[in-house]
């Protein structure tokens, strides 16, 4: 077993209670995983507690979603362990750690832009996702694992790797895959459940993607939703999320850039590139940060300024 392996699970064992985590605007990635670890320390004898503030419905089909907490009223002021999932960053993490005490914190996580923030940290950036990671630690641990943390696990690596598609993948994938179709996932049923069935408002969205892509020097997508229109079609927390692929699908485009205002004058971009453009260099340079071909950040200012400094940002790499 790995060393660090080896350590979180003695972590584990010795503590008696457990706060889980994961980042802010949890994907399927940071529920799967999350929820995978839950549902596995649950049956520890342990005191647990799991938290995703804004939380997407989307996933209410993994088991003991109904468990996650999405605000803070019940958490405890004091936890042996917070282990904090497919987070890069302490400024990502799902809530304000700063009005609790914990003892240790542990934190497992992917991105290529991985900054140091716990006393035990699990990081491989070249893992398509944490659920991925979170299989391996299992397996570790010959841990028996059922179908329901199998779909939790399967649900993270389908949606960050884009069905996958995506340039992240790598062979180990597939293998886990297949171990977990073995246990009985259903790859119809959770990639219907997780990505295809959209609801009307997001296909409003849809149509709005389409209908407003900007398409800049042939080779560049870009896409600008204000809250307005956001808000307008809000029936989930991740309303938004995989717009962003819809300029990245298009012939000669190597970038796709979404651009969503948050507020006045902040806004979230995301990036995907079809790997000739690193975009979590240049969200790094933005306070922001991601993977080679799926990165983001948070901008509070002019947006005309940002998507010129983006595109110009863009082509200095083409
Ligand atoms: P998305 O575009 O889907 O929000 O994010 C794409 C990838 O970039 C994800 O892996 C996400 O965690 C990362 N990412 C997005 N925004 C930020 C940010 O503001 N800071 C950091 N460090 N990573 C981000
Ligand atoms: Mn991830």
């Amino acid at each position: 077993m790995k060393k660090e392996y080896n350590e979180l699970r003695k972590t584990i064992e010795n503590s008696k209670t457990i706060l889980i985590t994961g980042h802010i605007d949890p994907d399927g990635d940071a529920v799967g995983s999350t929820l995978a670890m839950y549902n596995y320390i649950s049956k520890l004898n342990k005191y647990i507690d799991i938290i995703l503030l804004k939380l997407p419905i989307t996933f209410s089909y993994l088991h003991n979603f109904d468990k996650i907490k999405t605000n803070e009223i019940n958490l405890k002021k004091e936890y042996d362990l917070l282990i904090v999932f497919d987070c890069g960053d302490n400024k990502r993490i799902n809530f304000n750690i700063d009005n609790y005490i914990f003892k240790k914190i542990v934190v497992i996580d992917h991105h290529k832009t991985h900054e140091d923030f716990g006393n035990l940290t699990i990081l491989d950036y070249k893992s398509p996702s944490t659920c991925e990671i979170v299989y391996d630690i299992l397996k570790s641990f010959k841990y028996d694992i059922d179908l329901q943390i199998a779909e939790c696990l399967y649900t993270g690596m389908l949606t960050d790797t884009g069905s996958f598609k995506n340039s992240n993948v790598i062979p180990t994938s597939f293998l886990v895959a297949y171990e977990l179709i073995k246990i009985g996932v259903n790859p119809n049923r959770i990639s219907r459940l997780a990505l295809d069935i959209i609801t009307l408002n997001k296909l409003e969205l849809i149509k709005y993607t389409y209908a407003n892509l900007e398409i800049i020097n042939n080779n560049i997508a870009y896409l600008y939703i204000n809250k307005d229109i956001l808000d307008k079609y809000d029936d989930d927390e991740n309303i938004h999320e995989g717009l962003v692929n819809y300029g990245k699908n298009i012939e000669g485009i190597e970038v796709s850039i979404f651009i969503r205002q948050l507020d006045e004058s902040l806004y979230k971009a995301s990036m995907r590139s079809t790997d000739k453009v690193d975009v979590a260099i240049i969200s790094k340079k933005y306070n922001g940060g991601g993977h080679t071909a799926a990165a983001g950040f948070e901008y509070n200012g002019n947006l005309e300024d940002i998507k010129n400094n983006l595109i110009k940002d863009v082509q200095s790499q083409l």
